[in-house]
C-alpha cells in the first residue's frame, strides 16, 4: 500500500431526530477531523447508507416512526453493511434495551448524556476495526485465489479444475442436464522444448492457455491447466454439438497463433489435439467418468492424426482397443 496517497477521512453517519444532538455530534466529530452526514429519522438513515456507504453509523435508538432498533434490523440486509459498525446512542439504559441493541446487530453502545471522550475512543477503535477486517478478509480472498490458479498459465489450476467439475457433475445430475468437457494436449511438445529450449515451452505454454481462455464466452466455462502440456475446459449446460464448435474453435485458434514448431507434422506450428466428452450425469455417479471419457477420445484424437478435435465414440474406443491388443 502506498503510505504517501493521502487517505480521505472516514465517513460517520449520524441518526437522530434531535437537531441539536445531531449538531453537537457533527461539530465534535468534525473536529475530530472525520467527514459527517446527517439522518433525521430510520427511513433517511437507510437511504443514505445506501447512497454513501459510511464508516461508522452512530444511532439514536428512540426515533418516531422507525426507531434505532429497526432501523439497525433492516440496516444489516443492505449490500454491504457487513463491514459497517452501528454504535447505538441512546437515553435508555434497562438491561432490556441494551440486550435488544446487541440482537439487532449494533456492535457497542453508549447512553445519553454523552460523555465525549468515551464516545471519541469508540469511534476510532471501532473504525479501525472495521479496516483490518476488510484487509483481512480482501487477503483472505486473494489468498484464496492464489491457490486456485496456476502460476505460469494464471487460468485456473487442477485443484480448482476438479472442485469445478465435481460441483458442476452434481449440479447437471440434479438438473439432468448436460455437461461437456474438453481435453487439450499440445501436439509433440516434447519436441518444441527439445528444439527451442524450455522457457520457450513455456512461453508458448502461456500463449495456448490464453488461446483457449479466449475461445470461450459463457461465465460458466472453466479453462484450466490440467498437467503439463495439457487443458482442461468444463462447459455446463452444453451438448456435445454445442461443445464440439467449442473444441473446434480452440484447435483453429491454436493453430492460428502461428508458433514456429519445426519439429511439429506438415503444419510447422505448434497445434493441439482436443477430446470432448458430453454427459447427462446419473445421479450418485462419480464425476471420473466424464474425465475418463474426454481422455480416451483425446487419445482417438492423437490416433487420428493430431490437430483435430474427436468427441469421444464407444466405437472407436473398442476398435483402439482391440487394434492395441494385436499388438500394433
Ligand atoms: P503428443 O503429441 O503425443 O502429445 O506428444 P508430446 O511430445 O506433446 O507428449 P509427451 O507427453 O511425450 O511430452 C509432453 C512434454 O511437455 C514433455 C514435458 O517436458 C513438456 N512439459 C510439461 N510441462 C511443461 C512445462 O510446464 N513447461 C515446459 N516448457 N514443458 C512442459
Ligand atoms: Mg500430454
Ligand atoms: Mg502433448
Amino acid at each position: 500500500m502506498n503510505t504517501n496517497v493521502p487517505q480521505e477521512p472516514s465517513l460517520i453517519l449520524i441518526v437522530d431526530d434531535e437537531p441539536f444532538i445531531r449538531a453537537q455530534l457533527r461539530l465534535s466529530l468534525q473536529y475530530e477531523g472525520y467527514r459527517t452526514v446527517e439522518a433525521q429519522d430510520g427511513r433517511e438513515a437507510l437511504s443514505v447508507f445506501h447512497q454513501l456507504q459510511p464508516d461508522i453509523v452512530l444511532l439514536d435508538a428512540m426515533m418516531p416512526d422507525m426507531d434505532g432498533f429497526e432501523c439497525c434490523t433492516r440496516l444489516q440486509l443492505l449490500d454491504h453493511s457487513k463491514h459497517t459498525p452501528v454504535l447505538m446512542i441512546t437515553g435508555l439504559e434497562d438491561k432490556e434495551s441494551v440486550d435488544r441493541a446487541f440482537e439487532v446487530g449494533a456492535i457497542d453502545y453508549v447512553t445519553k448524556p454523552i460523555h465525549w471522550p468515551v464516545l471519541r475512543q469508540r469511534v476510532k477503535r471501532l473504525i479501525q476495526q472495521s479496516h483490518l477486517q476488510q484487509r483481512l478478509e480482501a487477503a483472505n480472498r486473494e489468498l484464496k485465489r492464489l491457490v486456485t490458479i496456476d502460476e505460469l498459465t494464471q487460468i485456473a489450476n487442477r485443484r480448482r479444475f476438479e472442485e469445478y467439475c465435481s460441483q458442476e457433475w452434481q449440479c447437471m445430475a440434479r438438473e439432468q442436464l448436460s455437461l461437456s468437457l474438453i481435453l487439450c494436449d499440445v501436439d509433440f511438445f516434447k519436441a518444441y522444448n527439445d528444439t527451442y529450449g524450455h522457457r520457450a515451452g513455456d512461453r508458448c505454454l502461456q500463449l495456448v492457455a490464453k488461446a483457449i481462455q479466449d475461445s470461450v464466452k459463457r461465465p460458466a466455462d472453466l479453462v484450466a491447466r490440467y498437467g503439463g502440456e495439457e487443458f482442461a475446459v468444463i462447459l455446463p449446460r452444453t451438448d456435445v454439438e454445442g461443445a464440439v464448435h467449442i473444441a473446434e474453435a480452440i484447435c483453429q485458434s491454436v493453430r492460428m497463433l502461428g508458433v514456429p514448431h519445426s519439429h511439429s507434422q506438415a503444419n510447422i506450428c505448434v497445434t493441439i489435439s482436443a477430446g470432448v466428452a458430453s454427459i447427462t450425469p446419473q445421479p450418485n455417479s462419480d464425476f471420473q467418468e466424464i474425465i475418463d471419457e474426454a481422455d480416451r477420445a483425446l487419445y482417438q484424437a492423437k490416433i487420428a492424426g493430431r490437430d483435430r478435435c474427436q468427441k469421444y465414440s464407444k466405437l472407436l474406443s473398442s476398435t483402439t482397443f482391440l487394434w492395441k491388443e494385436v499388438g500394433k
